[in-house]
């Protein structure tokens, strides 16, 4: 047994005015407001995870020669804090994170990461940084992240790497009521193919959608669906969302795990869908099938999730031959449905019959 490694605190010499980090907290929009702490803790080939801190968010500095900055060996997670009606602060199944990280290490040849040290960092974050949890429909989003440091250019897996926690303060995804997004299908680019990394939450990922997401802005939509790289038939998933398909018979389709990111979203909706009486099934479902089931009215809706956004329904979708709407292009009863039993659950609206609340007492 390995002994549990202690985050040592270094409190910011110079934290945030409360003044100038309300204005800040008051219009957050994602990503962009930091708070004041981060986690790092350092893996050495020898001495493995040492040096674990928290301490003043600040750039690093890093070798030029660094391996992810040429290799790319870089994961990463996503998931929220939320402050509660009762005032507690919550996390929702941050074990499925810890999980998903150490599969993503493994793939991209990277140290795993101790559970409890994963959960030990978001918890000290998350206390530390406490006044950016902001009330009501906004969040606290952590984004853990791993990165390899070690100067060498030589090709092999890197011998150094530091393990950060960082926290951005985060609004409603939607403002002002659920909107529906248009989807792009990227016929001409793929994110993943059998043996490759898409099931890993990798940096690399994103970096071979960006060219395919720039293409879905251009034609006016909101996010790129990705079809498989093998037949270029069968929805895999968005650039960095799930999808689902609602069919009238009360069955939901959703494209099996191999190229797809295993999202907690994903597997969080399976679950309450299923409790809900409806037949949820994880089975290829063909673009071809996705126009003609829009058409003849089989399928009546279709969402993305994951944790940034929840559940966004989808309205429209166009590709390079043409485009479709989805049942009358606004948000389904179903997607309603399931978003509110899942945002019920995060929020302690509704009863949390399977654990997956995780409670940061702030007193700890
Ligand atoms: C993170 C991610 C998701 C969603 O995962 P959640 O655990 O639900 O947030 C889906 N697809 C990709 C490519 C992702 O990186």
């Amino acid at each position: 047994m390995t002994a549990r490694i202690v985050i040592e605190k270094v409190p910011h010499p110079a934290p945030t005015p409360a003044g100038e980090r309300a204005a800040l907290m008051a219009n957050p929009g994602f990503g962009k407001v930091f708070s004041d702490h981060m986690v790092t803790v350092t893996w050495t080939a020898g001495k493995g995870w040492h040096d674990a801190k928290i301490r003043a968010r600040e750039p690093f500095r890093i070798d030029p020669a660094s391996a992810v900055l040429h290799y790319a060996q870089e994961i990463f997670e996503g998931l929220k804090a939320y402050r509660g009606a009762d005032g507690r602060v919550v996390t929702f199944r941050p074990e499925e994170n810890a999980r998903r990280l150490n599969r993503s290490a493994e793939r991209m040849a990277m140290p795993a990461v101790p559970e409890e040290l994963f959960i030990d960092a978001i918890e000290a974050l998350v206390r530390t940084d406490a006044a950016w949890i902001p009330e009501g429909d906004g969040s606290f989003y952590l984004r853990p992240f791993m990165f390899a440091t070690e100067a060498f250019l030589g090709v092999r897996p890197a011998n150094e790497y530091v393990f950060c926690v960082i926290g951005s303060t985060v609004g409603a995804y939607f403002k002002g009521g659920y909107k529906t997004v248009t989807v792009w299908v990227s016929e001409d680019y793929t994110r993943a193919a059998p043996g490759g990394t898409g099931e890993a939450k990798c940096g690399g990922n994103y970096a071979s959608s960006l060219v395919a997401t720039a293409e879905a802005f251009e034609n006016g939509c909101d996010q790129v669906v990705f079809l498989d790289a093998v037949e270029r038939r069968w929805i895999d998933e968005l650039g960095g969302m799930n999808i689902f398909f609602v069919m009238d018979d009360k069955t939901i389709v959703t494209p099996p795990l191999g190229t797809i990111l295993p999202g907690i979203t994903r597997l969080s909706i399976m679950k309450l869908a299923a409790e809900a009486g409806y037949t949820v099934k994880e089975e290829p479902y063909g673009f071809d099938q996705w126009q003609a089931d829009a058409r003849s009215g089989r399928l009546r809706e279709a969402f993305a999730c994951g944790t940034a956004a929840v559940i966004a329904g989808i309205g429209k979708v166009k590709y390079r031959g043409g485009e479709f709407s989805i049942g009358n292009s606004g948000d389904g009863e179903i997607t309603t449905q399931l978003r509110s039993a899942l945002v019920g659950v995060q929020r302690g609206t509704v009863a949390d019959k399977h654990g997956w609340m995780h409670e940061i007492r702030l007193d700890a």
